[in-house]
């Protein structure tokens, strides 16, 4: 099937219900415990935007987004969402992964169930992720769904890339503003707030940002 993007006027509602769904879903769990069930939405939405990805219309078959490589080739994405608490992702398992889908790769986003703001993006080859679920005798197949730490061993951290990268580990240490680049002596934080205030502060007040920033998931807006 054909791929149709959305026009600019859905996306921009899309991207609207998306910002207003995530408080009340976040609400929703702290007082229920439960997820509200948008935690799928959520997680293809924000995949699509961090990643550049287009969403697949609704009722597509087998895959979620598709995306465009620079040599021209497609690839047709799987996405799954997991919200999770601070505490270790130990026993947490992914949702139903498809079998034999049309598609390419599996995506496993994870989200802070608190806020359902993205932490965490990782992607593994269709193929073997299938082939695991497919063995006869495997926890993954009696449950229908891979654990989250197996899923991770079988796949890829694509987002935050710097966190996740080996070779760009030497430059772990240094701290650059994720809006401009502009870079703090020292390899600290410090200074970031007045720097924020001063050229960032239209963007989005410091507060709201700080946390996303300290801990790398910040996100520039469109
Ligand atoms: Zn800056």
């Amino acid at each position: 099937m054909e791929v149709n993007a959305l026009d600019d006027s859905a996306s921009a509602r899309i991207k609207k219900i998306i910002a207003e769904v995530k408080p009340l879903a976040a609400e929703y769990y702290r007082l229920t415990g439960k997820p509200l069930g948008v935690t799928g939405e959520v997680a293809e939405y924000l995949a699509a935007q961090i990643l550049n990805l287009d969403l697949a219309p609704a009722r597509t078959d087998g895959y979620d987004a598709i995306r465009h490589e620079k040599n021209g080739s497609k690839v047709r994405i799987q996405i799954k969402g997991r919200a999770l608490g601070e505490s270790a992702t130990r026993g947490q398992r992914m949702g139903t992964i498809k079998r034999n889908a049309a598609c390419d790769i599996v995506m496993l986003v994870l989200l802070d169930n608190a806020t359902l703001d993205p932490r965490e993006i990782w992607e593994a080859p269709y193929r073997p992720v299938e082939e695991r679920l497919a063995a006869p005798g495997s926890k993954a197949r009696g449950r229908g769904a891979l654990g989250i730490s197996e899923f991770k061993r079988m796949a890829t951290q694509v987002w935050p890339v710097e966190m996740a990268h080996p070779s760009n580990m030497s430059g772990a240490s240094e701290k650059a503003c994720p809006e401009c680049g502009y870079k703090f002596k020292g390899g600290t934080w410090g200074g970031i707030d007045a720097h924020w205030r001063s050229r960032h502060e239209r963007i989005a007040a410091y507060e709201s940002v700080r946390s996303a920033i300290l801990s790398g998931r910040y996100i520039r807006p469109e």
